[in-house]
């Protein structure tokens, strides 16, 4: 979609990448000039190859005439440490930006007029769990009829979408630097899901972290609300947000307490889904046999999806059908096999200590393959979440130091090769071999998706 209102201005571009060339692209088909720049000189040449031109960011001066600075999710802009250019910027009195901003910019036009139904937009963030949320949410529409994209971390870049059609919903998911940068953040229903200490690195401390994801919250506010209220911050929110006791603006949800009062909640209670509008139940679905949901923390995100389902207008029937034909999604609770009495799960991208302990809790007995890039001080965290695990085989840098933190009988495998070997040599009937990391794959993988990828040819090779 083109980027409205900087028609003949120049607009900086910060990174080169599949989102930084995205914009570009967008600010031309919106007249605008793009002014890129990316410190990797390969990057620029591929900038340079579409025939943008590119300008040494860093340079004195190189922000006079420049309307706008837009900054790529790669990029950290004030933590750690803050980036040269983002900082010349500021400096300069240019006001800093990402593609978020500019797709909220540009979808709030008089453009959609003459649409029966406005497109609308819901946007979705929080710790975990944001993915799952989208994809099933896309799921559930689709499977209604609806015209409806997926953007942002997932599916394409927000300004790649097509032009949305009357009536049509995009659903996005949001990491928190992109809506601590994002100037314009007006989705139509806002979603929370919950909250982990994730990526602290880059917004100095929780605090921070949380006030990045409770922009999305204010400017006037989504016109609905749907809030993971299982932390302190999502309850606070979720009271920040309604204006009295009855109020449709705020759906809560929960997995695994039910909540009172009169407002309008979602909850989720021994494997049934239940919503309860002004004191009376409204609709109950029984997720137990949903094999593309398992565990308690999928239930949750049914939740959150459904809670967005029924803002848009679906019955609940409608969505218990779609809830029945999710997937799932590769690399997140992806059960790959189930041979011999033993089910194999790829959760690849549970790579933080509060996904992985989610990941455990969903299986009985479980064989753990864990371990990789340190992240939130390892592994020591998920003490007392273990409950499930026969064996833990642990893999990668820091295996040894992991091996030491864990409270469950540990074997330290030197690849993945050898930690599948070994848990499915251990395995007895009703077990689940499970891939949940709660690290990083960095030091032994480009990405989660190559790390996953690794578990599923150990594992089928092994089978036949
Ligand atoms: P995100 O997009 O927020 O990273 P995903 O849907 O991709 O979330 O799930 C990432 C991992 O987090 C999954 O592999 C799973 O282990 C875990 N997870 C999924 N949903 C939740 C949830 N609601 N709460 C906690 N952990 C979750």
């Amino acid at each position: 979609i083109p980027v409205l209102g900087f028609a003949q201005a120049n607009v900086a571009v910060l990174g080169l990448g599949r989102s930084g060339l995205a914009t570009a692209r967008a600010l031309r088909a919106g007249e605008a000039t793009a002014v890129c720049w990316d410190d990797n000189p390969a990057a620029r040449a591929v900038a340079e190859a579409e025939g943008f031109t590119c300008r040494d960011l860093h340079k004195q001066g190189a922000f006079d005439g420049i309307a706008s600075l837009i900054v790529s999710p790669g990029i950290a802009h004030l933590y750690p440490s803050p980036n040269p250019v983002v900082r010349a910027a500021l400096e300069a009195g240019v006001p800093v930006d990402n593609d978020i901003g500019l797709f909220f910019r540009s979808i709030a036009t008089p453009e959609w007029d003459n649409f029966e139904r406005l497109p609308r937009v819901v946007a979705v963030t929080g710790s975990n769990g944001k993915s799952t949320t989208v994809a099933l949410l896309h799921h559930i529409l689709s499977e209604a009829g609806k015209g409806v994209q997926m953007a942002g971390n997932i599916g394409r870049g927000v300004l790649d979408i097509d032009p949305p059609q009357d009536g049509d919903v995009v659903v996005l998911e949001l990491s928190s630097y992109q809506t601590e940068l994002a100037r314009s953040l007006t989705p139509d229903v806002a979603i929370f899901t919950n909250l982990s200490p994730d990526h602290l690195d880059r917004h100095g401390g929780l605090g921070g972290y949380f006030a990045a994801k409770r922009r999305l919250f204010s400017e006037g506010g989504p016109d609905r609300a749907i809030i993971g209220v299982d932390e302190d911050e999502g309850l606070f929110l979720a009271g920040q947000m309604s204006m009295g006791q009855v109020d449709d603006r705020v759906i809560r949800v929960s997995s695994g307490r039910k909540l009172g009062g009169a407002g309008w909640n979602v909850f989720a209670r021994k494997g049934f889904l239940s919503e309860y509008r002004k004191g009376r139940q409204a609709g109950s679905i029984d997720l137990r046999a949903m094999t593309g949901l398992p565990g308690a923390h999928n239930h949750q995100n049914a939740c959150a999806a459904y809670a967005a389902a029924r803002t848009l207008g679906l019955a609940p029937r409608m969505i218990e059908g779609a809830l029945e034909t999710y997937p799932g999604l590769p690399h997140r609770s992806q059960t790959i096999a189930d041979e011999g009495g033993v089910r194999y799960v790829n959760d690849s991208k549970a790579t933080n200590v509060d996904s992985a302990a989610k990941a455990l809790s969903a299986f009985k007995k479980v064989r753990w393959i864990c371990g990789g890039l340190e992240k939130d001080g390892g592994l020591a965290a998920l003490s007392g979440n273990t409950g499930s695990v026969q064996k833990a085989y642990v893999i990668g840098r820091e295996a040894a130091k992991f091996a030491l933190q864990l409270d469950v009988e540990t074997e330290v495998c030197s690849s993945m090769a050898v930690a599948v070997e070994r848990a499915m040599a251990d395995a007895q009937e009703g077990e689940t071999v499970l891939l949940a990391p709660a690290a990083a794959s960095f030091d032994q993988y480009d990405n989660f998706e190559q790390r996953g990828d690794d578990f599923i040819a150990e594992v089928t090779a092994r089978l036949v």
